[in-house]
This record gives structure tokens, C-alpha cells and sequence, in this order.
């Protein structure tokens, strides 16, 4: 049973693997937990994050890795499969997004936030922006047909919360073990951040997760902004 106005279904839309578990994963298993159907998306295959890994292999890891993280929520997992770093607006991708929109059908949709830090991350913010309203349209044809109406759209925390003033916080306190459950099976990323970054992953996610906890009251929270334009506002609250 749903409670009252929390959406149906749900799609989160990342532009790696990995991004919607650091930045949502506490969320989406609130969803799942509450009985709305979750759909997790990532648009790029991951196969520029590693020194040593040649970028085929890569992306099959990759791909591994962020499909068992779905099934810890039992979650649909769609993989586009766009080269990392090498994404961009144009017709074609615009209708895999809007095609991805209308087979999901989801009534609510999570992305990056389009002041975020990476070039692929606001590419794949504007691109669900846009592809949510092209979903809507009949005589766009894509292979399945339009999803009617224009979805709120929230989007996702910065990594460290750098450049983002939330507006709306969910408390991830009884879902923060899952979230490291799912975290856990990036083992390519937890090396390239120690590697390239000179990140701890489990460090930085966990004091973001704490900072946005502090913030609203809680041990632990994720943070989000919603879209605003017309006609994507709603009168009362869609996250859990
Ligand atoms: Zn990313």
C-alpha cells in the first residue's frame, strides 16, 4: 500500500554507475521498502574511471556492478551504454532518453542537478529535462508509445553538496545499511577514487550523508531541489 501522494513509480537516472547510489541510494530504498516500483538508470558505461583496466572490460564490470546494486532494492535496471565522458544533446540521444521515460513510465524522475560538477552529469540533467517533455508527445515516435504528461523532476545532491542549497531532505537513517550494501559493489570505483582522487568513498559518502543529516535533524539524510517550471510543480510532497 502507497501512501497518499507518493508517486507510483519512480526513475532515477544517472550519468554513471555509481552516482545515483551516492547521491539517492538511501531514497530509492525507501521507495522500494514503501512498495513503489523503482527504476535506476545509468546513461554512460563508466569506461573512462580507471588507470589500469582497458575500457571494454571496464564497462562490463561496470555494468555488473551497478546491475547487482539494483537487485539489492529489486529495482529495473536500465543500462544506455553512452561512451563515458562523450555524451551529448543531440536527436538521437534525446530519444533513447525519451524512449528509456516511456517504458518506465514513471510518475516522478530523479537526475543530476544541472549546476553539478561534471560535464556529463549536466548533459544528462538537461537531456532528462528535455526528453521528459518529448516522452509526452504522440507524434514523437520512439518504440513505445508516449507516456502522457510532464513529470516533476527532482534532482540529486552535488558529490560533497559543493554549489547546492537543498530545498527538500529525506531521512535515510533506517535505510543507510542498504545504501552501503549497494555502494559495496563498486569495487572499481572504490579504487579509482583511492587511486586518482586520493578519496576514501566510504569516508566522503558517509560525512555528506551525515552533513545533510545535521542539517534536517536526522543520522543520516540525502538532499534534493525540484524543477519548478511549469507544469512540473506538485502541491504537496513526492519524496518519502
Ligand atoms: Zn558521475
Amino acid at each position: 500500500m502507497i501512501a497518499d501522494n507518493l508517486p507510483q513509480s519512480v526513475l532515477a537516472i544517472g550519468a554513471h554507475p555509481d552516482d545515483l547510489e551516492w547521491l539517492c541510494a538511501g531514497t530509492l530504498a525507501k521507495f522500494a521498502w514503501l512498495g513503489v516500483k523503482v527504476s535506476m538508470a545509468v546513461a554512460t558505461d563508466g569506461s573512462a574511471g580507471h588507470q589500469v583496466i582497458p575500457p571494454k572490460e571496464l564497462a562490463e564490470i561496470r555494468r555488473a556492478e551497478a546491475r547487482k546494486s539494483a537487485e539489492v532494492i529489486g529495482a529495473d535496471f536500465y543500462w544506455l551504454g553512452f561512451s563515458d565522458e562523450l555524451i551529448f544533446e543531440d536527436i538521437e540521444t534525446r530519444l533513447v532518453f525519451a524512449e528509456l521515460i516511456r517504458v518506465a513510465k514513471p510518475d516522478l524522475i530523479i537526475t543530476h542537478t544541472p549546476v553539478d560538477y561534471h560535464p556529463d552529469h549536466r548533459v544528462v540533467s538537461r537531456l532528462v529535462f528535455d526528453a521528459s517533455f518529448t516522452s509526452g508527445l504522440k507524434n514523437i515516435h520512439t518504440e513505445t508509445p508516449y507516456h502522457p504528461g510532464v513529470q516533476p523532476l527532482a534532482y540529486l545532491d552535488t558529490i560533497t553538496g559543493a554549489n547546492f542549497i537543498p530545498t527538500d531532505f529525506v531521512d535515510i537513517s533506517a535505510t543507510w545499511g542498504t545504501k552501503v550494501q549497494m555502494l559495496s559493489n563498486f569495487q572499481t570505483q572504490i579504487r579509482w577514487l583511492r587511486d586518482h582522487d586520493n578519496v576514501d568513498f566510504f569516508d566522503m559518502i558517509e560525512t555528506q550523508a551525515k552533513a545533510r543529516g545535521y542539517q534536517c535533524g536526522v543520522a543520516y539524510a540525502e538532499a534534493f531541489t525540484f524543477e519548478n517550471v511549469w507544469p512540473r510543480s506538485r502541491p504537496y510532497r513526492l519524496l518519502p
